[in-house]
């Protein structure tokens, strides 16, 4: 059964925003009590949401594609979605489509929202990829990516009222910035790559590097033992620590599985 009814404010999604994320962004930009509100409305599970993942057996986006004047495709594309076939309503889902990709679920961060208070000065939304729980870092910025209020120091939550504010009340834009270490950068930089983000081909991988070196300059001699490959990806120089250090052209649940 589909709403004619409409939210008042409607914003088109992002490319590469989450579904997850857009709700809580239409709540915020509707100024409902919490995101909650938009899924009781669509008639949708509160389970599942931290990773951002519905299941299109169980999981009818029709109620909330009419309410936010958002195509059906796209709002699955911005999902992660189930491939099990399988039509019963309690499907253990351990595989999921996402980037193009069948993806272990285990992959995902399920504790909680992850965002970058940089980009959230400019591009207020959720972006898929920092569902991932290896991608650690964002790499237009070169920051630690956040799941704690700097303020209150909880888990930061999806189903919060305002988009930018803690429960505590504080402007998570106004967050610590913590400089992110040159292998999360270039894990995370790769994975980016890889989940196809936008504009993550405009970063200049190499001056990246160089300034999270001058950021790190008391360890400089770890620096100099790296060499970027654009087909091979970081390599150490030295086969000492060539093992520890290198991502090559791994395909995308490897780097999501590689440990540092
Ligand atoms: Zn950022
Ligand atoms: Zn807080």
């Amino acid at each position: 059964m589909c709403s004619n009814k409409k939210l008042l404010r409607r914003p088109r999604p992002y490319i590469d925003e989450s579904l997850i994320g857009y709700i809580a962004r239409l709540a915020d930009t509707n100024y409902y009590p919490s995101p909650n509100y938009i899924l009781k409305i669509s008639q949708l599970r509160v389970t599942g949401i931290y990773s951002n993942i519905f299941i299109s057996k169980i999981d009818d986006l029709c109620i909330l594609s009419q309410i936010a004047e958002v195509e059906d495709s796209i709002l699955w594309a911005m999902a992660f979605s189930s491939t099990n076939s399988c039509s019963s309503a309690y499907i253990f889902t351990s595989v999921v489509k996402a980037f193009g990709e069948n993806i272990s679920t285990s992959l995902f961060n399920k504790t909680g929202p992850r965002f970058c208070p940089i980009c959230w000065q400019t591009k207020a939304y959720y972006s898929q990829v920092w569902h991932l729980s290896r991608v650690t870092v964002c790499p237009f910025h070169k920051c630690f990516l956040i799941d704690t209020c700097y303020n209150c120091n909880n888990k930061i939550k999806f189903l919060r009222p305002r988009l930018f504010k803690c429960q505590c009340g504080f402007d998570l834009r106004d967050s610590q910035i913590n400089i992110a270490n040159i292998e999360e950068f270039a894990l995370s930089f790769q994975i980016y790559k890889l989940c196809q983000v936008p504009e993550i081909e405009s970063i200049n991988y190499n001056s990246q590097i160089q300034d999270l070196e001058a950021a790190k300059s008391n360890k400089l001699n770890n620096l100099s033992d790296y060499n970027y490959d654009s087909f091979e990806g970081l390599i150490a120089k030295e086969p000492r620590v060539r093992n520890d250090t290198f991502f090559p052209l791994l395909g995308l649940e490897k780097l999501l599985n590689f440990r540092t």
